[in-house]
């Protein structure tokens, strides 16, 4: 259940503690969950360096220790599609800028302004094709796959059976596709 006082949504996302509330001496951070609304109100007003003094800020921004905050504080974002408060804080395994920029290219458009649906999104993924291909860059990806997944190809190993199912499903997929005609 979301922590919002009077929600009833289910809390699935974890969100750190209202400012004030103290972790254990070496417990856990505190943290409370919450529904995707409640979760993204409170991204919206979320700033990292609150109640922090300027040692402190600096103390953060070294890398080891800005990783481990860094961290805590993303999992709060985990489905929430607003680019992070604290875009401009260290990220240096871009762990941050890395999750944004693929939320970015999941919502891209192709070059030639033919619509996607989040269907043809996630069987361009399973194809790993870039938005922008075309039928014939389909067509090849597809004969690559199911003879490389395929048991007639592999002794009669059927072990690629799901995946190339999944393969056989996403090229329906695409070959029905507005963007693929
Ligand atoms: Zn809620």
């Amino acid at each position: 259940m979301c922590a919002e006082p009077g929600c009833t949504a289910a809390g699935e996302f974890r969100a750190p503690a209202r400012e004030g509330a103290s972790a254990g001496f070496d417990g856990p951070p505190p943290f409370r969950w919450l529904c995707l609304d409640h979760v993204r109100a409170f991204n919206a007003g979320y700033n990292f360096f609150a109640g922090m003094s300027p040692d402190e800020i600096q103390e953060a921004q070294r890398p080891i220790a800005g990783w481990e905050r860094a961290t805590r504080a993303f999992s709060a974002t985990a489905s929430a599609d607003q680019p992070p408060r604290w875009a401009d804080f260290a990220d240096p395994l871009d762990a941050i800028g890395a999750r944004f920029r693929d939320r970015m290219k999941d919502r891209a458009e192709r070059k030639d302004g033919r619509p996607l649906s989040g269907k043809d999104r996630e069987a361009l993924k399973v194809l790993d094709l870039t938005i922008d291909s075309d039928r014939t860059a389909l067509r090849k990806r597809y004969s690559e796959l199911v003879r490389r997944y395929h048991p007639d190809r592999n002794g009669g190993d059927r072990s690629h059976e799901t995946r190339l199912q999944r393969v056989i499903e996403a090229y329906q997929q695409l070959k029905g596709s507005p963007a693929f005609a």
